[in-house]
């Protein structure tokens, strides 16, 4: 068996020891004589699953007991509906910040199906930027500010977290979530698709303050209704059992890496060493403010995009995959999620400067 090196921004490599677990558990998971992949969502074998995926995930977050950890399906584009459908709340409009292809997105699914205000949008600036608070003019009568805090496309990664007074507040998380550690009790709502940074595709991660549940449109189905997940402990009908699992043992290895303020310093360092070898060059460049650089997903361009095709042939003979940026933005992308190793960064700018010697 061989690996590559995994730069994919989605769904994107996992931790190695994770999948072992896995392979060694599919056929007969702790003596139960069948997989996860098998068994009933109502036995208890799974319960003990999910009930240790969310208490790992609550400790590793510090998740306040006000918050309901809810696991649905649909992907964090679903989000983009439900959030609107259960806190407009009466309200007239939400704020919206666009910047980036997620956020914005997000925006359009919100205006398709109530009222949504732009609050800052920096796609004039080839969204290569956070907005400050300052720039913020937010309504006080607004339902809810959403932002997406890392812009997996374009590589913005918010350097704060807004400030909204009683306004609450709803993030897309989807590509940093467990990256660094994060103060729950600022939001009201976070979101997550689980194929970035939790595990397979699947299974969708919703963390919600209590007293937002419960108030959706009138007539929606009960599946796009919060309120029916947490009351039925995420399974009023069946939940995506084995992505569960998988995450759970996701959560377990990041508790074993020092929990998020251990997987910070890793992401800090593998971050630093691709985007301070990018500025040192002449022929590699990152259009980003520094200050809202993602420490999850770095774009880069070459200074002869007809260079491109050559870059990602040869990287690929190197073992280095998935690097191509994404067609909005041209270039490459390296995402260097949670499992992506020090040694796969560095292997990379390897690449990058032997690449820069043969053809700068
Ligand atoms: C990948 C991604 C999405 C879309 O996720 P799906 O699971 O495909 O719906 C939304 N927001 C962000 C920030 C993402 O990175």
């Amino acid at each position: 068996m061989s690996r590559v090196i995994n730069f994919s921004a989605g769904p994107a490599g996992l931790p190695i020891e994770v999948l072992e677990q896995v392979r060694d558990e599919l056929l007969d998971w702790h003596g139960a004589g069948m997989g996860v992949m098998e068994m009933s969502h109502r036995g208890k074998q799974f319960g003990a699953i999910l009930e240790t995926a969310e208490a790992d995930l609550r400790e590793l977050m510090g998740i306040p007991s006000n918050y309901r950890v809810l696991f649905l399906q649909g992907g964090a584009t679903l989000q983009f509906a439900m959030v609107p459908i259960n806190l407009m709340r009466g309200r007239q409009s939400a704020d919206y910040l666009v910047t980036g292809s997620w956020s914005k997105k997000a925006l359009g699914e919100a205006r398709r199906l109530a009222g949504a205000r732009i609050v800052a949008d920096t796609e004039a600036e080839a969204f290569t930027r956070a907005p400050e608070q300052h720039e913020l003019a937010l309504d006080p009568n607004a339902a809810y500010l959403h932002y997406c805090s890392n812009e997996t496309i374009y590589g913005v990664e918010f350097p704060y977290v807004p400030e909204t007074g009683d306004v609450p507040l709803v993030a897309d998380m989807s590509s940093h979530i467990l990256s660094r550690p994060v103060d729950v009790s600022r939001y009201g709502l976070i979101y997550a698709g689980a194929q970035k940074n939790i595990g397979p595709v699947g299974v969708t991660v919703v963390i919600v303050r209590e007293d937002l549940l419960g108030e959706p449109f009138p007539g929606m189905p009960l599946m796009l209704d919060y309120a029916t997940y947490a009351n039925n402990d995420s399974m009023y009908n069946t939940p995506p059992t084995f992505p569960i699992y998988v995450a759970g043992l996701v959560f377990q290895w990041l508790k074993r890496q020092g929990g998020l303020a251990g997987i910070e310093r890793r992401n800090i360092e593998k971050s630093s060493l691709l985007y301070d070898y990018i500025d040192g060059s002449a022929f590699y460049s990152n259009p980003v403010r520094r200050e809202d650089r993602s420490r999850m997903n770095v774009p880069f361009t070459l200074a002869r995009p007809e260079l491109d095709a050559r870059f990602i042939e040869e990287a690929g003979r190197a073992g280095i995959e998935q690097i191509k940026g994404h067609k909005s933005v041209g270039g490459m992308r390296a995402s260097i999620y949670n499992p992506m190793p020090l040694e796969g960064v560095r292997a990379l700018v390897d690449f990058m400067a032997d690449f820069e010697r043969r053809n700068g």
